[in-house]
């Protein structure tokens, strides 16, 4: 058997927790579109339910279309185990909801995807749990919120929408030391830019929907960390709530991932070329976007990421207004959330995706009313261009 442990990553990414059927020798991994599995005798669903016996049981529990899917995604991220979810809120709930009890304490930066914000914010509250919601990009005001009861510490990098980081290491580090658990969002960067586990973080989640998936046709989520740790949640928190990926969807995210390495260069070089065009351009107050040497931590991203991205934000002169003249003006770009697909998609965060989120603690997270996000896709750099131009001139 070959041994891609000691291939280029462009490698793994392909032929990870993949091969060939030993049976029929199909190539693809098959969709294994089944509920249940069939046992030989009692004994074996017995030794199957109890642990002693490894194999599938129940969809639910696991899949081997799922499997071929985890594995990868643990290869890719540098983790042990890996875990599919039916989207990236029912991955990151279960995240949380597998780590603290009644009593315990969240620190969380303040800049997070909307229904992440939301589900800290007002539904683990409701049982007993509190959160301190700080800028995480200072260390110290993470280090001033964690107390003695403090189980989690949650965060994004490059953060939804602001692009502000988060130094991997350092938060790591102070969370070791406190017996804390990381858990980061690394959903805007992939693994194929940055992988979290190897500064130390203890779980990473995806929604799998962006790029993982790259094709914007399939809702999914993934964790990756320590095997006790996935195994607890598949166990637990997967098992009992039930947010399971089904087999299509897991072939999808196989499939799309198979040209992770390619998508990725190229919504990188789009994005770097995009960004440049927008901080010159007169009507555009500030664009964020790591790859920028005016990003404030353009040198942090330069440490901790093996890339930028596709994703930016930017300012208009002219606030709200303005940047609905310009949303309303694209032609190639699609209004739309969502993200990380090979088309490019344009969306207004405070009224879109951040909406969830209460205006005074938006503003506070640097969101504000004029913010217009881009997810640059992989068409020719030209059209997304002159695309922007055109709407832009519209102003
Ligand atoms: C989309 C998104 C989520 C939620 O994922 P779903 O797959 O939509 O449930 C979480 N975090 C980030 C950064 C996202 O962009």
């Amino acid at each position: 058997m070959k041994d891609i442990s000691k291939m280029g990553y462009a490698t793994k990414i392909i032929h990870a927790g993949q091969d060939p059927c030993p049976v029929t020798g199909a190539l693809a991994t098959p969709i294994y579109q089944t509920s249940t599995f069939v046992f030989e005798n009692v004994d074996q669903g017995a030794a199957r339910f109890s642990g002693e016996q490894s194999g599938y049981i129940y969809t639910r529990l696991g899949n081997p279309t799922q499997t071929a899917l985890e594995e990868k995604m643990a290869l890719l991220e540098g983790g042990e185990a890996a875990l599919a979810f039916s989207s990236g809120m029912a991955a990151i709930s279960a995240v949380i909801l597998a780590l603290v009890e009644k009593g315990d304490h969240i620190v969380a930066d303040e800049t997070l995807y909307g229904c992440t914000f939301a589900f800290l914010k007002e539904m683990i509250t409701k049982f007993g749990v509190e959160v301190t919601f700080v800028d995480a990009s200072k260390i110290e005001e993470v280090e001033k919120a964690i107390r003695d009861n403090t189980k989690v510490i949650y965060f994004e990098s490059p953060a939804n929408p602001t692009m502000k980081l988060v130094d991997m290491k350092a938060v790591s580090e102070l969370a070791k030391e406190a017996g804390i658990v990381t858990v980061m969002d690394n959903t805007f960067m992939s693994p194929y830019f940055q992988r979290p586990i190897e500064y130390g973080i203890d779980v990473v989640v995806h929604s799998a929907t962006k790029y993982i998936s790259g094709h914007g046709d399939v809702i999914a989520g993934v964790i990756v960390g320590r095997k006790e740790f996935i195994d607890e949640i598949r166990m637990t928190t997967l098992k009992d709530i039930g947010g399971v990926i089904s087999p299509f969807n897991a072939w999808l995210l196989l499939r799309g991932l198979k040209t992770l390495a390619v998508r990725m260069e190229k919504h990188n070089e789009n994005a770097l070329r995009i960004a440049e065009f927008l901080e010159e351009h007169p009507k555009i107050e500030r664009v964020f976007y790591p790859g920028l040497p005016s990003h404030p931590q353009h040198h942090l991203a330069k440490k901790q990421m093996k890339g930028f991205g596709g994703m930016m934000s930017f300012e208009i002169k002219g606030g709200y207004e303005a940047g609905k003249k310009l949303m309303d003006s694209v032609k190639l770009c699609h209004l739309a959330v969502s993200l990380g697909d090979v088309d490019t998609l344009i969306q207004h965060p405070a009224s879109m995706t951040h909406f969830v989120v209460p205006r005074e603690e938006r503003l506070k997270a640097g969101i504000t009313d004029g913010l217009v996000r881009l997810s640059v896709g992989i068409e020719d750099v030209n059209d997304i261009l002159g695309d922007l131009e055109q709407a832009l001139e519209k102003i």
